[in-house]
């Protein structure tokens, strides 16, 4: 495309630019990362040099992979500010100043092409400030690019444009970041903290305010206003630990400063001498010594949680609170009605609110849509204001507002009792502040199946899984158990999918919507067969297992699976056994299996063999690609993105990666489409494995890994029934090995796993801690 994005530069390589320099280079496109020149040392471009460093070494990691860091190439603003001729958007991340932001762009001015973006990062800076004293050419391609940190993970991105913008080179601009950057772009207003900050910092305030109010622990304060309201578990004061607890007096400053008066913010500041304090002696939260919460190692070693206490400003040992009464933690409606202080504290918090939100729609952002998707995509709630009144009943919130001679918002009383959502003829429609229902639209291209299942019914369901019609000829498996494991009800589903796709269809899409693809086979449902010692019925889930699978790998029609998210054990298999994979950016991919003392079930082993067999630049002979799916299946091997997966082969150098996690499904159909054209079912393999011979050699490795403290006798032994499998079981060198013999070892394998107590322990311990034993 002649107008597209080929490169980027990025001013200002701190948090905020290094990170979003980092996701470009994750997007595949070449970036230049410039920042000043250090008043000291030799070289020049120490500075955003040592952010890439830092990068390389930071957890969880800005670069989706080692490929991409090589895409960032650093310099500094004096030496190389004219390379910015080169570059079709320019992001400045430096710091919060107007001076210092406007004297940038003064020497920008000088060196970039007309055409050529350039956008701030800023939080708090109007853009009306930031182009003053520019040329209207400047000012035609200015814009705010608001990224949230850290820019490779979180998936809001606000856009603001002032009234010269150039909306063509808006709209390129929103594209890259949406399509290349994989965010969801939410157009603010050019108001002080836009959309997700202006309603987050109110948020805290009336938090913070309120529990030192009526006297609320933060315990409670983050049971009551977490998990029961849609927010992350961290609730209030574990997120302010979070994000910094020197932040709240700069938001507090910026916001008091920018606001028009009588804004409802200023009724949140108040002198915070414990924050101060706190700010003062180091306890800035979990960068820090600790903040509202610390932990402490005792003299055994132990590590004890201790919580502030709000009223005498000193720590306490932690105290859970009890689990709240009733349905309180899963109805709003119950929760503001608890009489004393917890009902006060949790109505305290939403009455207030989510009449701010009301009040932002038309000043903040253009509708509820835009407000709701900030918040949820911004501060990772499950629901936005909105969606929360609509739980609360907007006709009760309004009712006690005003029961309390509060104001009610404008747009409130328009809605009076009608919800600000519905569901119209299958479509998802919001409330208008002209009082009339919209369809709720998505950007163009996108296609969810959440959209889908509005307005149709499935072609099957069973309890553990659904098959829908996405349209064009291509169908959707979907998992619906809990976090999408794998059980037998799948396996059946997928029997029964074949000749009704094979009859009617052109191709299937493995594909749901969860935050996890598969977290693998229901280890609990194995548990329990193992403890009723039910070993046919082991066995029977093993091989339906791979019938299933292989059944869709030779299926007379193309298989794509669509992972994002974990895609662990069985779920990382049926990826392996699809024609194709297109995945989301944020794929967790890996053969899990070893870790609870098991082996691949589900033909996984024998992918990964056909993969690094095929692969270009491996030595001769069967050992080295059986060596390395050893290595990377014995030690339980997870990607950490989709590009990380490549390089492991769980994907092929030809699957595709989705960087919007919108986009995925859209994506992934049209490489179904376009592998249905002419399609032939993939041959067998044939193996050529080492035998006896290989299985000593691999089984020395892990002897050498016990040694160093590094393996456990017990991973010794799993690791040799994977070896087993993996060289082919008796087979001679001169033997090749089919498919369907290595799918029986692999069954052999797991079978003999299962029945051992120390794979039993294992699993025991995974499904109560979530953390591997290591026996
Ligand atoms: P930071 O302090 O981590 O980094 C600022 C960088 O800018 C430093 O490396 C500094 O050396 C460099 N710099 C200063 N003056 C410069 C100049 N004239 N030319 C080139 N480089 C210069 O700051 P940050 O947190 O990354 O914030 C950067 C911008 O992003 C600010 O506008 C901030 O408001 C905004 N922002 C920050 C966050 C966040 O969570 N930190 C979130 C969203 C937006």
């Amino acid at each position: 495309m002649a107008d597209s994005i080929r490169k980027v530069c990025v001013i200002g390589s701190g948090t905020m630019g290094a990170g979003i320099a980092a996701q470009v280079a994750n997007a595949g496109v070449p970036v230049l990362l410039l920042d000043i020149v250090p008043k000291d040392g030799a070289d020049r471009d120490a500075i955003a040099k040592g952010a890439v460093a830092k990068m390389l070494k930071t957890d969880p990691a800005p670069f989706m992979s080692k490929r991409a860091a090589k895409l960032v190439e650093t310099g500094n603003i004096d030496d190389h500010l004219g390379r910015v001729a080169e570059c079709d958007w320019v992001v400045e991340a430096i710091v919060e100043r107007l001076d210092i932001k406007q004297s940038l762009y003064a020497k920008l001015e000088e060196v970039k092409k007309p055409g050529t973006a350039v956008s701030s990062n800023t939080s708090t800076i109007p853009l009306e400030r930031l182009v003053e004293g520019r040329s209207d050419q400047f000012k035609r391609d200015f814009l705010i690019t608001h990224f949230f940190n850290p820019p490779r993970y979180m998936r809001l991105l606000e856009i603001v444009t002032g009234p010269a913008t150039d909306e063509a080179l808006a709209r390129k601009v929103e594209d890259f970041a949406d399509r290349a950057l994989g965010k969801r772009v939410i157009r603010a207003k050019d108001t002080p903290g836009f959309i997700a900050n202006r309603l987050g910092t109110y948020w805290l305030a009336i938090a913070v305010n309120a529990a030192m109010d009526l006297g609320v622990s933060i315990e409670e304060a983050d049971q009551i206003g977490g998990s029961p309201m849609g927010v992350p578990k961290t609730g209030i004061f574990a997120l302010i630990d979070l994000v910094g607890v020197d932040l709240m007096p700069l938001l507090s400053k910026s916001l008091s400063s920018t606001l028009p008066a009588g804004d409802p913010y200023f009724d949140t500041v108040r002198p915070m001498p414990l924050v101060d304090r706190m700010i003062a002696d180091g306890f800035t939260g979990r960068k820090g010594k600790g903040g509202f919460y610390k932990l402490e190692k005792g003299a055994d070693g132990k590590r004890t949680k201790f919580a502030l206490d709000l009223s005498t400003g000193e720590y306490r040992p932690e105290r859970k609170p009890e689990k709240l009464p009733g349905k309180a933690d899963r109805d709003l409606a119950a929760l503001v009605a608890l009489p004393g202080k917890a009902g006060d504290y949790a109505w305290t918090i939403l009455g207030h609110v989510l009449s701010y939100a009301a009040k932002l729609v038309g000043e903040a952002a253009d509708d509820i849509v835009a407000i709701d998707d900030a918040m949820k995509l911004g501060y990772n709630w499950k629901f936005g204001p909105f969606e929360l009144i609509d739980k609360l009943g907007p006709g009760k919130l309004a009712e006690r507002l005003a029961a309390e001679g509060r104001p009610v918002p404008a747009l409130l009383k328009a809605a009076g009792t009608n919800p600000f959502y519905r569901v119209e003829n299958g479509k998802r429609q919001y409330l208008a502040a002209d009082g009339s229902y919209r369809d709720v639209v998505r950007a163009e291209g996108v296609v969810l199946l959440e959209d889908i299942k509005r307005h149709s019914e499935p072609l099957l369901r069973n309890a553990s899984a659904s098959l829908w019609d996405v349209g064009d000829g291509v169908v959707v498996l979907e998992f619906t158990s809990k976090m999408n494991s794998f059980d037998e009800e799948i396996i059946k589903l997928i029997q029964q999918a074949i000749p009704l796709v094979k009859a009617q269809f052109k191709a299937l899409v493995v594909y749901n919507e969860g935050s996890n693809f598969s977290a693998g086979a229901n280890l609990g449902l194995a548990l329990f067969a193992v403890n009723i010692a039910a070993w046919s019925e082991i066995d029977k889930l093993i091989a339906g297992g791979q019938a299933a699978f292989k059944a869709l790998k030779y299926a007379p029609f193309p298989v794509v699976a669509a992972p994002a998210g974990l895609a662990l054990g069985g779920g990382c298999e049926i990826c392996l056994n699809a024609d194709a994979i297109q995945a989301h950016a944020e794929t967790y991919i890996g053969l899990v299996e070893c870790g609870v003392g098991l082996v691949p079930g589900w033909g996984g082993n024998g992918e990964m063999l056909d993969r690094w067999q095929k692969a270009k630049a491996m030595p001769r002979g069967p050992m080295p690609a059986v060596a390395k799916v050893f290595q990377t299946v014995s030690t339980a091997t997870v990607a950490k993105s989709a590009a990380e997966a490549k390089e492991h082969l769980f994907l092929r150098e030809t699957d595709g990666i989705t960087m919007n996690r919108d986009r995925l499904l859209a994506d992934a159909k049209a490489k179904a489409l376009a592998l249905a054209d002419g399609y032939t079912p993939p041959e067998p393999p044939v193996f050529r494995l080492p035998g006896e011979s290989g299985r000593v050699g691999l089984g020395l490795a892990v002897k050498d890994f016990q040694k160093k403290g590094m393996a456990t006798a017990y991973d010794g032994v799993v690791s040799d029934r994977l070896a087993e499998v993996l060289t082919g079981g008796e087979a001679d060198l001169v033997d090749t090995v089919t498919e369907e013999q290595l799918l029986r070892l692999e069954r052999k394998a797991f079978l003999a796993s299962v029945k051992d107590p120390r794979t039993q322990a294992r699993v025991e311990h995974m499904l109560t801690t979530g953390k591997p034993l290591r026996n």
